[in-house]
């Protein structure tokens, strides 16, 4: 008897998530259609033109942890454009003014409260405070929810004020007393239990991390990656269907907004129908005829620290400071600033905050972009399959690229299919 012939896989959302699953799913002999609202593909991975340069307007970078985003980038035939940033610091920037950023750190927390560099961002007072952690019984705050509630308590408030916010708000979008720990930094509870204080907890881990830059990007923009992931479904003889918004979903097919109805074994890769938490981040990009910033005077970026009033951006790069790739092709500086939900954001604000955070005068840009993007939370009870369907995305794997593209093979990965998969 002939095996019954698998039905077609409906992929629904074409970000990363969904062109990583889809890529999976054709590999193993299923028939694939991906469906996208948008009139193109790659999510919050997209380009934008700014001064005539082809920048990241989402997604600039990715974290080099975890082994299936460059088995992908390999297979992609992209490995040898995965360039790294410059090794300058970051800066924070508090209502006394801008500093470096502590190097020996996680997250912002001090793996040395006492060193000059702590010293110089959060006075000696509260590096004294931050030292008393060494002092406490490990067991103190190693229940902590989020990380706000553990640094306070190990190391003060000036700690979680100074450091540890201007990082999670600049990283994830979340005030330390929003951010879970186990979220944050996995294995930072238990290396507080093992090493006794919080932190040489945080040198223990720096010391396991690789060696090298944290995070990468691709030579020509992270963009790049959709457009190879675009290439090879078109290659394999997956239908992508921009323009079309999925309007409801079962475990046998979906409704588009035209009234039509495809059958399917349905793999989710947009946030439809949860309860994750959105939040809007709007992108301000400059290009500034500005020479002075050619030396980087605050190195890759500054982070803005908690409390601070006279700057509504929560966090700058200096695009072309950190990244060496992007500064040889303009004699102009790029600078991306990020806001928060709610700042009325123009190309004159985001240029007056740009001249506080960089501590130089800087003239009308000379090209802007400005994009509002709807990001989503990870949800508090993340499963990979409800009521029949897959899902996948950073709403069930948390955000950012590493974490998406692993979890969307995974998951890919163990829908049946056809045969072995063809592609390693
Ligand atoms: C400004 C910004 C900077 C970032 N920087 C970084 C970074 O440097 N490094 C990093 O690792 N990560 C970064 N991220 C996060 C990263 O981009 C995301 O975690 C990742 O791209 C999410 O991929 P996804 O496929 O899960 O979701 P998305 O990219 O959001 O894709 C979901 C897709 O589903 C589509 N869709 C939604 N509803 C429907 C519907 N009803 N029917 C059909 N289609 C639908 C959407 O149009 C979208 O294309 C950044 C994000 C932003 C916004």
């Amino acid at each position: 008897m002939p095996e019954p012939e698998l039905p077609v896989a409906i992929v629904v959302g074409g970000g990363i998530a969904g062109l990583v699953a889809a890529r999976e799913l054709v590999f193993a002999g299923r028939s694939v259609v991906v469906l996208e609202e948008r009139d193109r593909l790659g999510g919050q991975v997209a380009k934008h033109s700014v001064a005539g340069m082809d920048l990241d307007a989402g997604a600039e970078a990715f974290a080099r942890r975890g082994e299936e985003l460059p088995r992908l980038l390999r297979a992609l035939h992209l490995d040898d454009q995965v360039v790294s940033p410059s090794g300058a610091p970051a800066w924070v920037y508090r209502a006394r003014g801008a500093a470096p950023l502590p190097a020996a750190s996680l997250l912002g927390i001090p793996g040395v409260p006492l060193a000059r560099d702590v010293i110089d961002v959060i006075g000696t007072g509260a590096a004294l405070r931050a030292q008393l952690d060494n002092l406490l019984p490990s067991l103190v705050a190693s229940k902590a929810e989020t990380v706000g509630e553990l640094v306070r308590r190990r190391m003060g408030a000036r700690v979680v004020d100074e450091l540890v916010a201007p990082v999670t708000r600049g990283v994830h979008s979340l005030s330390p007393d929003e951010l879970p720990v186990d979220r944050a930094a996995p294995g930072l509870r238990s290396a507080l239990l093992r090493n006794g204080s919080l932190a040489a907890a945080v040198r223990a881990m720096r010391e396991q991390a690789p060696a090298g830059a944290l995070v990468a990007t691709l030579r020509g923009g992270m963009f790049r990656l959709v457009e190879a992931l675009e290439a090879e479904l078109d290659r394999f003889g997956v239908e992508v269907r921009t323009g079309v918004r999925v309007t409801g979903w079962d475990s046998s097919g979906v409704e588009t907004d035209v009234g039509e109805r495809i059958e399917g074994e349905v793999v989710l890769a947009a946030p439809l129908g949860i309860d994750a938490p959105r939040t809007r981040v709007q992108v301000a990009t400059l290009a500034v005829d500005a020479p002075e910033l050619a030396t980087a005077p605050r190195g890759t970026g500054v982070l803005v620290a908690a409390g601070v009033r006279d700057v509504a951006a929560r966090a700058l790069t200096h695009v072309t400071a950190k990244w060496p790739h992007l500064a040889e092709q303009t004699s102009l500086q790029i600078v991306r600033l990020s806001y928060d939900e709610g700042v009325d954001v123009t190309a004159e604000r985001a240029r007056s905050d740009a001249e506080a955070l960089l501590g130089v005068r800087l003239p009308a840009p000379v090209d802007s972009a400005i994009v509002v993007w709807e990001r989503t939370g990870r949800r508090s009870d993340p499963s990979h399959a409800i009521d029949g369907m897959r899902r996948v995305g950073e709403a069930e794997s948390g955000t950012g690229l590493a974490s998406v593209v692993t979890y969307a093979r995974t998951v890919a990965g163990a829908i049946p299919s056809d045969g072995p998969s063809t592609e390693g």
